[in-house]
């Protein structure tokens, strides 16, 4: 099979009657999937039911400095819980803030009290001043960039690289005391797989922002969720490298058990030097006397240790890896030789990322849908809903059991063939 771009209008003419039949055969298949969010499935979440017994009706409830979890406070959780998120987080246990199910939520709730009080370093609150924008490398997370601008806050697109985001680019836009935040998702990066390397973390640390109260927020839910054994990213610890440099103040670090355990169920922390970490705890000691603690206790007496974790997480990968591998195989099998599409081949994390023939990504999403496949709206790893190229396809292999995924996948191809051959033909 050819190139695309080496074919003549009839054979592009011939090629757009055989997918359509093609298409037209699996859709009236009546499939009905949805991989538009990175859910794990029912046999993931059965991963971790051991956890609903580790804090049974006879177990004690008391942590083990003594606080009664099922009661209020502290504020910022519980020592057993503390230490476990802090080695997710790769901080000091006492540089740790653990919250309730949801480390988004916690994302939201910084970026908010950073909007009402002044941070340490600053003078006053981001919304007393000339307006507070945040960088966005590209593509990312949708919700990340659906609560800065859910927040007001005004978002600037980053380019990604294989190694993190184009550091030359934040570097100057850094420069701009307007800019107030990035957002990075250090390791097996939302959509794209991409880890940052140990080169990009320590200049992200040592860069003098022009403002006291700039910070990075990095999302490290992608910390332990690698495919293989024998090959793996590996993130170096991100807040000791800010210390080393004496800039400890401009780094939150987030993450959750959300992927590890339960989405609706797990638990959230973040991570952060001293000064940070007091104005999280005064502020959200307002909105809240405390998280739930007997889910803490449960997480930290289930897992114990890393040790813990990453066993559990073997487990995980053992699910997630057949899926990964089909997804893969069938991009490589359907799409390599005809020029239309490159993809991203993450070691872990949660997606697959795709770009498809410009201008065509809104098309193969719609040809999807019609077809009985949700994805992720195109554009939605954009700011603003809007992908400059629309090209890029977010895929989340989890949901789907391998057998519908494969259906899934091979209606993918199907899709982003048939939409390259209309754009093709519109020239
Ligand atoms: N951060 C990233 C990068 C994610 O991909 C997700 C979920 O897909 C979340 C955060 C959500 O985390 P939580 O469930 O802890 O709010």
């Amino acid at each position: 099979m050819k190139k695309y771009s080496d074919m003549g209008k009839d054979e592009l003419n011939e090629l757009k009657a055989a997918l359509i039949k093609e298409y037209e055969e699996i859709k009236s298949s009546g499939l009905k999937l949805d991989m538009s969010r990175g859910k794990p499935n029912t046999n993931q979440l059965d991963l971790s039911r051991g956890l609903l017994d580790a804090v049974d009706s006879k177990a004690s409830i008391v942590s083990e400095n003594g606080i009664e979890c099922g009661n209020y406070a502290p504020v910022d959780g519980i020592p057993e819980a503390k230490r476990l998120m802090a080695r997710l987080l790769m901080v000091d246990e006492d540089e740790v803030f653990v919250g309730g199910n949801s480390s988004l939520n916690l994302m939201h709730d910084v970026i908010a009290f950073c909007l009402l009080f002044p941070l340490p370093g600053g003078e006053k609150p981001w919304i007393k001043q000339e307006g507070a924008a945040f960088l966005c490398p590209v593509p990312g997370y949708d919700r990340h960039f659906a609560v800065t601008e859910h927040l007001g806050i005004k978002m600037v697109s980053v380019p990604m690289t294989s190694e993190g985001p184009d550091l030359n680019v934040v570097e100057d836009l850094i420069k701009n005391p307007i800019v107030k935040g990035m957002w990075c998702v250090p390791k097996y990066s939302n959509p794209q797989g991409v880890t940052y390397s140990d080169a990009v973390i320590k200049r992200l640390a040592a860069m003098k922002p022009a403002v006291g109260d700039f910070r990075f927020f990095f999302d490290n839910a992608y910390a332990v969720h690698d495919l293989y054994d024998d090959k793996k990213d590996e993130l170096i610890p991100i807040l000791p490298e800010f210390k080393k440099r004496g800039n400890e103040n401009n780094a939150f670090i987030f993450s959750s058990t959300s992927k590890i355990t339960f989405p609706g169920g797990g638990i959230a922390a973040v991570g952060a030097a001293k000064a940070n970490l007091d104005f999280i705890k005064k502020n959200m000691s307002m909105q809240t006397i405390g998280y739930d603690k007997i889910n803490q206790l449960r997480h930290a007496r289930y897992f114990k240790d890393m040790d813990g974790i990453a066993a559990h997480m073997k487990k995980q990968a053992a699910a997630m890896r057949p899926k990964f591998e089909m997804v893969l195989n069938t991009l490589q099998s359907e799409l390599a030789e005809h020029g239309i599409a490159t993809w991203e081949k993450p070691l872990g994390g949660y997606f697959i990322s795709l770009d498809a023939m410009p201008g065509s990504a809104k098309r193969v999403v719609a040809l999807c849908r019609d077809a009985g496949l949700v994805m992720t709206p195109a554009g939605a790893t954009y700011p603003y809903g809007n992908d400059p190229e629309d090209k890029t396809i977010r895929i989340a292999p989890s949901f789907p059991d391998v057998n519908e995924l494969q259906k899934a996948a091979k209606l993918l191809c199907v899709c982003i063939k048939l939409a390259a051959v209309e754009k093709m033909l519109e020239k």
